[in-house]
């Protein structure tokens, strides 16, 4: 028993009380541990969301959600609801010859994915007779009064651009600082994510005159793999898709599309500011369609259950208490097991949900794994999407990603980290740490995502205004790696921090309004 409840069941207060430390004492180092070795075995190879075995972890999930009395949420026409809900993925083989077809005010060439094109990175591979736009290096430098998108309008459009930066008599031009900026493979990256794209293009193709971006045509990798598994619901939900599709031609290319233009830089690769502009090439179309050869649908579920609120009114609003379920492939034949990362959470859902279940609040609980977390946060995206529980009604979410380690710097405390968006985390500090009184034995650290791996599903609820946090071990070497094994978890740190997730589910569950926290 908790000294806290002392008082309270001194005073009188006993039933709740009572309920209250039932629910605290079924959160046991015992169960987590078999949850964790179980979802965390080399049998489950990773439990990657379209594997057979992350349906078997859905399942042992489901299962636990029933034997702790939870109701299952997703209803099914003409038949009994379940727990769990199917997101769409689809195993498609493409036809890897994709063929580009640029036309040129009307005569059409057609080039060869591999021989002539290669992709770097990015999915977006279907483009319809776009139009093509040369911005000479992609610079934009405010200091240096060097703008290559002047007066073009990107949006929708296909981006010709050269690799590294502008050189005369082999020199940069621009001032060390800013060249290194923009040369060099990262020179890249910067002025597609951060330039280009930006501007509304739906791709870039770069162009190496000089070797400068340190990638040979010949020697570069297509990134295009003919077989793989692709989310087929709304593109919108998570964040997949997000990197833009980049291309690498050979500098031929530019003989095709800047045909008798003087502002071509292969008439002057060693000084192509002689004839500098970057343009609209007006007429100028690139078309590529991806053949699909294949497409067998896949579903893969978040599994869904809920303790429903005692409250005649307030049981139409709820709390969702969630983790990630699924985890990353093999590595060099080496499964990742992801124990903390994050069977940890998932038991950690499993066990607050035994303990909400033996001590329901006013309002509706609802408990979830999520499916796709590592392909983009895909699972809870497409709960919030699928109006299976109005969003409005939702009014708080706790996420356990990795509740299970210490991370890097904090060996000696073993503290562990609530991380949420910067608006929530004052007031979250004085709301947690009251509670926290004599739960854990180590320092709970509150902080925005300084220290979060980019995120996880809090973040989905954060996007529609849902106040969220997640409960985090911090950044470790096993993390994403063979090594993050059940063996290493810190037991008595797991049911703590569950017991104290309990606790503020408990809070949020039964108080008369809940905070914005903002
Ligand atoms: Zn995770």
């Amino acid at each position: 028993m908790k000294p806290l409840l002392l008082p309270l069941l001194l005073l009188g207060g006993t039933l709740c009380a009572q309920q209250t430390d039932k629910g605290l004492s079924s959160i046991t180092e015992a169960e987590l541990r078999n949850h964790i070795f179980f979802l965390a075995s080399d049998y489950m190879n990773g439990r990657v969301s379209t594997t057979p075995e992350y349906a078997i972890a859905a399942n042992y999930v489901a299962s636990q959600f029933k034997a702790a009395g939870l109701q299952p949420a997703v209803p099914i026409e003409g038949g009994e609801p379940v727990y769990m809900q199917g997101l769409p993925f689809a195993r498609t083989v493409w036809n890897d010859k994709i063929l580009w077809t640029v036309s040129c005010n009307g005569k059409e060439t057609q080039l060869l994915h591999k021989s002539d094109y290669k992709i770097m990175q990015g999915s977006n591979l279907n483009h319809e007779n776009l139009q093509l736009v040369y911005v000479g290096y992609g610079i934009e430098d405010p200091g240096q009064k060097w703008n290559d998108f002047k007066d073009l309008d990107l949006t929708g459009k296909i981006v010709v651009c050269l690799s590294g930066t502008p050189r005369k008599n082999g020199e940069p031009v621009l001032p060390k600082e800013v060249n290194d900026r923009y040369n060099g493979r990262r020179g890249n990256s910067m002025k597609v994510f951060s330039g280009i794209m930006s501007k509304g293009a739906v791709a870039v193709i770069m162009v190496d005159l000089d070797g400068s971006s340190g990638q040979d045509f010949d020697q570069a990798n297509s990134t295009f793999t003919a077989e793989r598994t692709v989310y087929k619901g709304s593109q919108r939900a998570g964040r997949m898709g997000s990197f833009p599709t980049t291309y690498m031609v050979k500098p031929a290319f530019l003989d095709l599309v800047m045909a008798g233009n003087k502002n071509n830089p292969n008439l002057n690769p060693d000084n192509v500011l002689k004839n500098y502009k970057p343009q609209a090439l007006e007429g100028i179309t690139l078309n590529s369609k991806v053949e699909i050869l294949t497409e067998d649908v896949l579903l893969s579920n978040n599994v869904i259950g809920v303790v429903p609120g005692t409250d005649p009114v307030l049981k139409d609003e709820y709390i969702v208490v969630g983790g990630h379920l699924d985890h990353v492939r093999a590595q060099q034949g080496k499964v990742c097991n992801g124990a903390d990362d994050n069977a940890s959470g998932s038991a950690g859902v499993m066990e607050i949900a035994e303990a909400v279940a033996l001590n329901p609040c006013k309002r509706t609980v609802i408990f979830a794994t999520w499916s796709g977390e590592e392909m983009g946060l895909l699972g809870s995206a497409y709960f919030l999407e699928s109006g299976l529980f109005p969003k409005e009604k939702i009014k708080f979410n706790i996420n356990l990603d990795m509740i299970g380690r210490t991370g890097k710097g904090n060996e000696e405390t073993r503290a562990h980290y609530v991380v949420t968006d910067k608006k929530y985390v004052q007031e979250l500090k004085t709301f947690i740490n009251d509670l926290n009184k004599g739960v854990t034995d180590f320092p709970i650290l509150i902080d925005d995502d300084e220290h979060s791996p980019g995120g996880s599903d809090h973040m989905t609820f954060i996007q529609k205004g849902i106040p969220a946090f997640f409960f985090f071990s911090g950044i470790h070497a096993d993390l994403h790696n063979p090594g993050d094994d059940p063996e290493k978890i810190d037991y008595p740190k797991a049911a703590a921090v569950s017991k104290l997730g309990y606790l503020i589910a408990l809070k949020l569950g039964n108080m008369d309004v809940v905070p914005t926290f903002q």
